[in-house]
């Protein structure tokens, strides 16, 4: 005989096999050891934790450790995540970010409030501000010089095609205008050393512009990131006519293929190495001499095997770093970039990020890229 907990275990484990069931309602982890037993979903730990804050409309369970009631296992039966699917996400905006289980607490937990508390994408559902095109508000940004937060007016406007702020709450002039072309937004709850940190950047004359900003309400903050993609996407649906939609999604925003401290030689590699943060976006391989600085101090276009850009481990005979040994050399048709890691796991990374763009072609587009980037000089 089996006893009552054994059988529940089992139920709960026949339940588990069913479509949908074998990832995470929230943010498709795999293999969910918790479940809402009032929503009926199954969850991964992580998100059973952002459930736990709107205890009023979840209340979870360990699928292993609690004891279920025949009416729970009936509910969770009756539900399971493809049904709940259908009823708490009718409605989701494409533009929408939907997290993953790779994603920052933040937008988790915002997208699981969404869903199951403000119902925000149930049929019937009001339209929310990020939808509408232009939004207006404050947000605190961190200072060029001295990196402290100050309170500053930000608008963005779909139609105008920019996000601004301004210095002054009367501001007529704003301080930047950023064009939404080149916009894009990361959450950098780490580097930024806020959980609500938002990274906003932009290109000034093809030059890398950063702004570090943040809201005391995860709500407002994650509404900004959502209503920037929204813009995003208008924006490329008229810069490319016709396209999938599926084929723009993955535009609106992006994160850093890697980021990271290394060091770095001057054009004549006799200089000596310098420490300084870099980050890799997209083929962009940017540095600066702070992790939060608004300016890159220089940038490098990683193009493809066939153009005549390599990476390779370790420094040129002759050349040492003074303090981090674990070197690689980039060529690049006009220069060689020599740089230094701190360990063999820093450095595996960073020569896997250069290869993903040396081992694959360049799109069309690219090759403007890399042309404009001829024009710079490297300071
Ligand atoms: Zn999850």
């Amino acid at each position: 005989m089996f006893s009552e907990r054994e059988n529940s275990r089992k139920r709960l484990m026949e339940l588990l096999d069913k479509p949908g069931n074998s990832h995470c309602a929230d943010c498709s982890a795999t293999a969910p050891e918790w479940a809402s037993y009032t929503l009926g979903v199954f969850v991964c730990h992580s998100c059973s934790g952002l459930h736990r804050n709107i205890a009023h409309i979840s209340k979870v369970k360990s699928l292993l450790l609690d004891p279920w009631t025949t009416a729970q296992l009936e509910l969770m039966d009756s539900v399971g995540n493809h049904a709940a699917k259908a009823t708490y996400e009718q409605t989701v905006p494409a533009f929408y970010f939907r997290p993953t289980h790779k994603d920052c607490a933040l937008l988790r937990e915002q997208w699981i409030r969404a869903k199951y508390e403000r119902k925000e994408f149930m049929l019937g559902g009001r339209q929310e501000s990020y939808s509408v095109g232009y939004r207006e508000g404050f947000l605190w940004k961190r200072g060029k010089d001295n990196g402290q937060y100050l309170s500053r007016k930000f608008v963005l406007c779909e139609q105008e095609g920019v996000l601004k702020y301004f210095n002054k709450h009367d501001g007529r002039e704003p301080k930047a205008i950023m064009s939404i072309a080149t916009l894009n937004a990361t959450f950098q709850p780490v580097k930024i050393g806020t959980a609500h940190g938002l990274q906003i950047s932009y290109l000034k004359d093809e030059n890398p512009r950063n702004l570090f900003v943040y809201h005391e309400d995860g709500k407002e903050m994650v509404d900004w990131f959502n209503a920037i993609r929204a813009a995003r996407l208008s924006y490329l649906r008229v810069a490319f006519p016709g396209a999938p939609e599926a084929d723009l999604l993955p535009k609106l925003t992006r994160d850093y293929v890697k980021q990271g401290f290394m060091e770095k030689t001057g054009p004549k590699h006799t200089e000596g190495f310098k420490k300084r943060w870099f980050c890799m976006d997209e083929r962009r391989l940017m540095y600066f001499k702070d992790p939060l600085d608004a300016y890159a101090r220089g940038q490098v276009f990683i193009g493809s095997q066939e153009n005549g850009y390599d990476v390779l481990p370790g420094l040129p005979p002759g050349v040492h770093s003074s303090r981090w040994q674990y070197g690689i050399t980039v060529a690049t048709p006009d220069r060689t970039y020599l740089f230094a890691c701190e360990s063999e796991k820093e450095r595996t990374g960073w020569i896997a990020a250069f290869h993903t763009f040396i081992g694959c072609p360049m799109l069309p587009q690219e090759y403007a890229v890399e042309a404009r980037f001829k024009h710079q000089l490297d300071y």
